[in-house]
């Protein structure tokens, strides 16, 4: 069904006690604050302080557990690795897959990123689905071909049961990070093409339920504007969700 979602990716950024400090100041600014925001809250540390994280968010609440990653394996001989279903076991209820630094810096394509998200659904996550253009394939006129064709390699292989699980962030290279964000009409425009994509690939409905995300320096100063957008539902928030007051204003910015 769709929603709105704040999902806060804090990357490989934080100390234990930093993310004590850091959730404990959600938690209560959440409560206090944002009470009235219609947003479910989904909090993505480092894997190691998923369950302590985890156990500082109030049971039954509009926070929630997610990862960053996980393995396409259920179990195995792979050194290092984190499985679906050892995150689900710890209350992890959604992860990130195919952000851009997974796909640039180790190398995840369509046909991995198929098999993490059916590992991911097979464990009972639900996949934050990232999809996103470089500066270059937008300066070239290229960003709904682009689009597509990540949608198509990467999610669209789901059957209407998988699907209707996933969430969905556009998330542009060039605006992560770099304090350059999309503009409203920017998100918008592609944000109503990928809804006309789902609809395509399944129906009308799965596409009206479908939860579609903006990331990219997004903050509280532009969160308002971007969220106004018929078919923005929410954000993936990166250097903005490692500031408590900072990621409490983008919550209420409904
Ligand atoms: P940013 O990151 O908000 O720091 O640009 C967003 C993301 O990478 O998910």
């Amino acid at each position: 069904m769709r929603k709105n979602i704040v999902a806060g990716n804090w990357k490989m950024n934080t100390t234990l006690q930093d993310a004590q400090a850091l959730v404990s100041e959600i938690v209560h600014m959440v409560q206090d604050e944002a009470a009235s925001s219609p947003a479910e809250v989904v909090i993505c540390p480092p894997f190691p302080l998923l369950p302590v994280v985890g156990r500082l968010l109030p049971e039954g609440g509009k926070l929630h557990l997610g990862a960053q990653n996980c393995h396409q394996k259920e179990s195995g001989a792979f050194t290092g690795e984190v499985s679906a279903k050892l995150l689900a076991s710890i209350g992890t209820e959604y992860v990130i897959l195919g952000h851009s630094e997974r796909r640039q810096y180790f190398r995840e394509d369509d046909e991995l990123l198929s098999q993490k998200l059916k590992a991911a659904l097979g464990a009972g996550l639900k996949p934050i689905f990232c999809v996103g253009e470089s500066l270059e394939t937008r300066e070239a006129d290229e960003t709904f071909k682009f689009i597509e064709k990540q949608l198509k390699d990467g999610l669209f292989h789901l059957s209407n049961e998988e699907f209707a699980q996933v969430v969905i962030a556009y998330e542009p290279i060039w605006a992560i990070g770099t304090g350059k964000t999309a503009t409203s009409q920017q998100a918008q425009e592609v944000h109503a093409f990928i809804r006309e994509q789902v609809a395509r690939a399944y129906d009308a409905e799965q596409a009206q339920n479908t939860t579609i995300l903006y990331g990219g320096s997004a903050n509280a100063q532009n969160a308002r504007e971007l969220f106004s957008q018929p078919d923005v539902d929410g954000g993936l928030i990166g250097g903005a969700s490692l500031k408590s007051r900072d990621f409490t204003e983008i919550i209420k910015s409904f």
